[in-house]
């Protein structure tokens, strides 16, 4: 008997496995689509007749067998529909197989009714080893219908049917497992192998998006070497895949900028993230700007860090804003510039006053302002037309300007009309005067011819000097003053000459 028990459940576990690959595809379950039942229906049908060929012999004159389990596990997983499927081919087949006798009549009939209460059983709210449990109980009611039917003597069937019940509690519960086993090992299956599908169809996204973005996209290891480089590489730098794959990041880049990238580099690897803007070797030789974004991502299966960096050609925009930055740089210098004579203008020589000021107030240094004014200038423009004036003034402005020492923190300016101002920081009156006298001489010795002049018949000067050691009690106003005060004596004097302050001479 033991023998024939081990067989059938070898059927059960074999069967179960080769309808879990058969019919992997098929999930079964109540809800299961009805071509996935009917297919489950057929194996379970086909089951059911095997386990009828190979009954248990329990003793000399009776046998059993464990068809309905294979109507009980049906109903338990898929429902009616199965159920009722396997019932049909059991009876069928019982039919068919033992010929049509009382005895197979009766086992068509519990099969069908097997299969009917199991399938009513199946729709019942309960726990699904339960319903398994009574589904086995009513398929056993049935047998002993038919053996209590069929043997006449009390004491066999007595014996016959505990050892169905035994063979067939023990039989159910084994087959239920086995089937759950087969079921979920299947689920699992077909999850990983849907996970699977899924991660491949992202992984395939994100490669389409690596592949066609217009960015250049890269991935390093921590030693900055490539790893991946996206083909919008070739179109940026145009250097192929094999020719940057391995090689240092720092190869490609501007000699100049290897420096600041590497830290950029160090800070997305300690950080997680970084911007840098530097510029790329190109395979032509020149140089492209780049604009780039940096992230550090940690790979957990072999513990490794890579940098993966987003990068976008900005040269169009570099160019553009140098371009900008030159046109704001002219823009300044010009707004500091004087139009006809090209030296520096009013406004600059407002500002410049004020931050000598303040410089002098801190370190104690003297501040020093030469006034120049050109004698009868009215005169020289009625005699030699306003162009003529305009030479004039360009000529001594240029001639001035070259005496200064473009290495001294002098500034000399247009003061305004044919005024010039000289403003000298950390120089005291004799310095200045002798600076006053070499400037004088300097257009004198121009001799620009004045026939007008009521002083001499050349272009000459009239010059104010003021010196201060400027302190908060004082304003830069009053310097101006001052050397403005110097200039009208000068004038007044009769021109041509230079005067000093007296103010301001005192003041030092
Ligand atoms: P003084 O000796 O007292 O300084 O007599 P001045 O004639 O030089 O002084 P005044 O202030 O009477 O005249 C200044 C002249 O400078 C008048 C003005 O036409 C001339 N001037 C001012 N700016 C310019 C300029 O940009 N170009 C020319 N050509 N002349 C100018
Ligand atoms: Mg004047
Ligand atoms: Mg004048």
């Amino acid at each position: 008997m033991l023998k024939d028990f081990v067989s059938n459940a070898a059927i059960l576990i074999a069967t179960f496995s080769i309808m879990g690959v058969v019919l992997k595809d098929k999930p079964f379950k109540t809800n299961s689509p009805l071509s996935s039942k009917l297919y489950w229906g057929l194996c379970f049908g086909v089951l059911g007749n095997v386990l009828m060929s190979f009954s248990i012999q329990i003793n000399s004159n009776t046998i059993a067998d464990l068809r309905h389990l294979a109507i009980v596990i049906a109903a338990t997983f898929g429902g009616y529909i199965p159920a009722l499927i396997a019932a049909i081919l059991i009876a069928a087949g019982r039919i068919i197989l033992f010929g049509i006798n009382e005895s197979s009549l009766l086992g068509a009939i519990g099969a069908i009714l097997t299969g009917i209460f199991c399938g009513a059983i199946s729709n019942l709210n309960m726990a699904r080893t339960l319903k398994a449990f009574l589904m086995n109980l009513i398929g056993l009611v049935f047998v002993s219908i038919i053996f209590i039917i069929r043997v006449e003597n009390l004491q066999i069937l007595k014996e016959v049917l505990m050892m169905h019940y035994l063979i067939s509690l023990i039989g159910g519960f084994l087959a239920y497992h086995f089937f759950v086993f087969v079921i979920n090992s299947y689920e699992a299956q077909n999850q990983l192998k849907h996970s699977l599908i899924k991660l491949k169809e992202t992984e395939e996204r994100f490669r389409l998006i690596a592949e066609y973005s217009s960015d250049m996209i890269t991935m390093h290891n921590e030693n900055t070497e490539y790893n991946y480089i996206s083909p919008a590489v070739k179109e940026i730098i145009h250097f192929e895949y094999p020719e940057l794959l391995g090689k240092k990041m720092e190869m490609f880049i501007h000699p100049d900028d290897i420096s600041q990238t590497i830290e950029m580099f160090q800070k997305a690897l300690e950080q997680g993230a970084a911007n840098s803007t530097y510029r790329y070797r190109t395979k032509m030789g020149g140089f492209v700007w780049i604009e780039s974004a940096l992230k550090s991502v940690h790979f957990e299966e072999d513990g490794s860090k890579k940098v993966i960096i987003v990068s976008r050609n900005i040269t169009e925009r570099k160019i553009t804003e140098q371009k900008l930055q030159e046109a704001n740089e002219l823009l300044n210098r010009l707004s500091y510039m004087d139009g006809l004579t090209g030296i520096s203008n009013r406004r600059y020589f407002d500002e410049t006053l004020l931050k000598e000021w303040s410089n002098s107030c801190s370190t104690h240094s003297p501040l020093t302002l030469i006034m120049f004014d050109i004698d009868y200038f009215k005169k020289y423009n009625d005699t030699y037309g306003h162009l003529n004036g305009d030479f004039c003034l360009q000529s001594i402005s240029q001639a001035i300007n070259n005496q200064i020492n473009v290495n001294s923190n002098y500034t000399f300016c247009r003061y305004g009309g044919e005024e010039f101002a000289l403003i000298l920081p950390s120089t005291g009156i004799i310095e200045a005067e002798k600076m006053a006298k070499h400037i004088k001489g300097t257009i004198e010795n121009l001799r620009i011819p004045h026939i007008s002049s009521d002083i001499a018949d050349i272009i000459t000067l009239s010059i104010g000097i003021a010196s201060v050691l400027p302190n908060n009690s004082v304003k830069p106003q009053e310097l101006i003053q001052m050397a403005d005060e110097a200039l009208y004596l000068s004038k007044t004097k009769g021109r041509n000459t230079i005067s000093v302050s007296h103010l301001s001479v005192e003041g030092l």
